[in-house]
């Protein structure tokens, strides 16, 4: 597979080929049961499961089969996250008797391995679909009435002729494109799109957005040995996570030697002899090779035909009800499409809930209330449930927090603390939110989410022997409040 390039434009992905088209490809109006617009996790599911189910179902994709999660966000970023892990694991070795040198990180080793991984997920979405008897197409779909699209050419087939589909149910599926500020030069900036086909490691990165994607590279192109700095617009990072979590990962940013700039703006980005020059609206001088942009994603609705079949969209997203109906009857909008969770879980929850309310007697339920996240920066960040300034705002809460040195870092002196956090109502000794930053915490909190979601009281994890040694012991074994906070008392850091 050629390696792909951030300027070519060229798709490095692989494509469902002729033989995953259907055969009267270009000619006459195709009739399906069900019809879904874009391959990713949510109408991928959404597509199989109908399917599976008996519907005749359809499914069209412009780009990526699988879509944003498999090739341009979840997998080739945890992939990177293991690459940085594995850095750190080497530099930990002679501590633990393993006399090796630390290595220059191979960017370009490791772009081949992630492309080829990303390639076989590719080939598993197209044969999953194709096995469940769905009709793959490729290329641009676009609403022309509430049962009628048209499909013509996009990256992945140039060439195709128009073809016409009428569907009973039509499900748009077509997820979020990054989005981008306009400020002098912005134009040089690239997204997280781009990242992940960067033929160079960028020596200096500069990041401008502290939420997910911000952090996230920031922690893995440091890992890579990057020279990082971050640029963000408020106090602290990760807005929507609990704010004494937030506080201990910037701590742990500092430690690794990333430059955080809170408060700032880009004012300018320049083409300079040596790379670039990122100006933030505070006069500092930021010179990178690379600008990331990561100011968030809002979903990819230009040239759906919306207008054409009346759906409606409020701020540029799809509006529906919980039934996922768009206001045009047997149109429907899962995913990132409709703003509102904009999770791969969230999104594969809805795609196979559409398909069981649609085809099967009895769906099954999700608590789309407690979305367990996680941000995986060097030293993952995880949450399910309430912060403790969510929680504060109607209980009477105890605290419960354990920050030590995680074990393995012991040996090889390496700083950083872990932190648990167990946020409970008082009153009815209900778990409200269990939060942790630190090796394993996105593996260690979807577990706690099992006791979250499901209303387990503080006394119920006591009851619970611990597992020795691990991590994870330190939420069956927080005995004493750190603290008491009553209701109304906790300013949110903003
Ligand atoms: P986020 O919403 O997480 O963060 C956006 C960042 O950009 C924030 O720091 C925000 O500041 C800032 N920002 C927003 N608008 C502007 C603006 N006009 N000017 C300057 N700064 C601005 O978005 P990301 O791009 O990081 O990620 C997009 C989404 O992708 C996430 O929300 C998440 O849904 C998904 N995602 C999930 C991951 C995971 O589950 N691990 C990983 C990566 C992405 P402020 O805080 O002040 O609003």
């Amino acid at each position: 597979m050629s390696h792909p390039s951030e300027s070519s434009g060229a798709s490095p992905f692989p494509s469902a080929g002729a033989a995953a088209r259907h055969p009267q490809d270009g000619e006459g109006v195709q009739e399906f049961d069900l019809f879904v617009i874009g391959a990713g996790s949510g109408g991928v599911r959404c597509a199989r499961v109908a399917a599976q189910l008996g519907a005749r179902v359809g499914i069209v994709e412009r780009s990526h089969w699988g879509g944003t999660c498999v090739n341009l966000g979840c997998v080739p970023k945890k992939l990177m996250f293991y690459a940085a892990e594995t850095g750190r694991a080497i530099a930990d070795g002679p501590s633990y008797g393993w006399n090796v040198p630390l290595p220059e990180f191979d960017w370009p080793h490791f772009q081949k391995g992630k492309d080829a991984e990303i390639t076989r997920l590719d080939g598993i979405y197209v044969s999953m679909l194709q096995k469940a008897g769905v009709t793959l197409f490729e290329g641009e779909a676009q609403l022309q009435g509430a049962q009628t699209i048209e499909i013509g050419p996009s990256a992945l087939d140039p060439t195709r002729k128009p073809q016409r589909i009428r569907a009973r149910h039509i499900v748009l599926a077509t997820g979020s494109t990054p989005t981008r500020i306009d400020f002098p030069g912005s134009e040089l900036c690239i997204t997280s799109d781009q990242v992940f086909h960067l033929q160079a490691q960028p020596r200096r990165l500069a990041v401008i957005g502290g939420g997910y994607i911000g952090v996230e590279f920031s922690g893995a192109f440091r890992g890579f040995g990057s020279e990082v700095a971050i640029s963000y617009r408020s106090a602290h990072v990760l807005r929507h996570f609990d704010d004494e979590l937030r506080l201990r990962l910037e701590e742990l940013m500092d430690l690794a030697g990333i430059h955080r700039h809170p408060h700032t703006l880009p004012r300018s980005l320049e083409r300079m002899p040596d790379g670039l020059r990122l100006t933030l609206d505070d006069g500092t001088e930021l010179a990178a090779d690379q600008v990331i942009m990561a100011v968030g994603r809002h979903p990819a609705i230009a040239g759906l035909g919306l207008e054409k079949a009346g759906v409606r969209t409020e701020k540029g997203r799809v509006l529906v009800n919980s039934a996922f109906e768009t206001n045009v009857p047997g149109i429907y909008a899962i995913g990132d499409i409709s703003d509102k969770y904009n999770l791969t879980p969230t999104a594969i929850a809805e795609g196979q809930l559409l398909a069981e309310r649609l085809y099967a007697p009895q769906g099954r339920y999700w608590d789309f209330n407690q979305v367990p996240r996680a941000v995986f920066y060097a030293s993952p960040l995880a949450t399910v449930g309430l912060s403790e300034q969510e929680a504060a705002v109607d209980h009477d809460l105890l605290i419960y927090t354990s920050s030590f040195t995680p074990m393995r870092q012991v040996m090889p002196h390496r700083p950083g603390k872990a932190f648990m956090k167990l946020v409970v109502d008082e009153k009815s000794d209900v778990i409200l939110g269990a939060h942790m930053i630190g090796p394993e915490a996105a593996d260690i909190i979807q577990i706690m989410a099992v006791a979250v979601v499901n209303g387990l009281t503080k006394t119920q994890l006591d009851h619970t022997l611990a597992l020795h040694p691990t991590t994870a012991e330190e939420f069956v074994t927080m005995r004493t409040p750190t603290r008491r906070v009553a209701k109304g008392t906790v300013e949110a850091l903003g």
